[in-house]
């Protein structure tokens, strides 16, 4: 064993497309001994790491059992790195996105293991920025927040903050198609609009990529047949894309920056007026 642990880096894969992995995660591929990889990460990316290199799946069923899995993935990333193998935990998207990499950091400074955090492009502002969806943008909503759907104990009351979701101008939900039902009586009994744009965008940045649009009164009879992973948008940020597809086709479309106003941000009531005008 060698005095000197090698170092694990801790490196976001990106969104999905193969391409989307930063530079500097490609560099701790190419310098990897051990790759651990998560399951929604592209097998391409495992390319970069020499011949030589350990590939392990590290990844879970969602729903399987995780804390004993998230043991083991500590011990492992712990041992390599002791055994003096330059290490690359590579997860989807960024690692601090619902990614558990605070844990693995955690566990590798209590272990004495040197470190470095790569970050990735998220799915929760690359999968909807990629299908035209800012999650900003001004006049239609300055605030964003990102809610996991999955974790919950009971499918009625989970862990996320509901009131924060209703009221945050745009909220991204991953992990969330099993729970779209949940998620769109949620919103609604906490006081979002029935009229509120909704996005549900499938295999994001990927050649499968798919979007369903609607309202939160129309998006569950439109999304019966969405299949994992996709992210889930909800607020007036939704319009852009359709407006921006709008401009695409040659189409008249309502005046962007007037449906987009400040005055649509005013109150509920102002918005559900604006996008009234604009789909008459
Ligand atoms: N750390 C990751 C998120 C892990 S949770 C990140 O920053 O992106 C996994 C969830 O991310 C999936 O359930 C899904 O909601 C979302 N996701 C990951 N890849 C996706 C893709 N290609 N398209 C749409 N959503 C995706």
């Amino acid at each position: 064993m060698n005095a000197v642990p090698a170092t694990v880096y801790l490196v976001g894969a990106g969104p999905g497309a193969p391409d989307l992995i930063t530079l500097r995660g490609v560099r701790a591929l190419e310098q990897a001994g051990v790759v651990l990889y998560d399951r929604l990460t592209h097998p391409a990316l495992l390319d970069h790491a020499p011949a030589h290199a350990l590939r392990l799946y590290a990844g879970r069923a969602p729903g399987a059992p995780g804390d004993d899995r998230q043991e083991t993935i500590h011990a492992q990333l712990v041992a390599h790195a002791r055994a003096g193998r330059t290490v690359v935990r590579l997860k989807g998207g960024d690692p601090f996105v619902f990614g558990r990499g605070g844990e693995e950091m955690l566990a590798l400074a209590e272990a004495g293991v040197p470190f470095e955090v790569v970050p990735g492009v998220t799915s929760s502002i690359g999968v909807p920025g990629v299908a035209g969806i800012p999650v900003t943008h001004r006049g239609a909503s300055t605030a964003f927040a990102v809610f996991t759907a999955h974790e919950a104990e009971d499918a009625t009351e989970g862990p996320v903050d509901w009131v924060v979701a209703a009221r945050v101008p745009t909220a991204v939900f991953l992990m969330g198609v099993e729970r779209l039902p949940v998620i769109v009586s949620k919103l609604i009994a906490h006081g979002r609009r029935v009229d509120t744009p909704i996005a549900i965008v499938e295999q994001g940045t990927c050649d499968a990529e798919r979007v369903t649009t609607g309202t939160l009164g129309t998006i569950l009879a439109r999304a019966r047949d969405v299949r994992p992973p996709a992210t889930i948008v909800v607020g007036e940020v939704v319009e852009v894309r359709e407006a921006v597809r709008a401009l695409q086709a040659g189409q008249p479309a309502w005046r962007v920056p007037a449906a987009l106003s400040p005055r649509a941000h005013r109150g509920a009531a102002g918005a559900t007026e604006v996008a009234a005008r604009r789909r008459a």
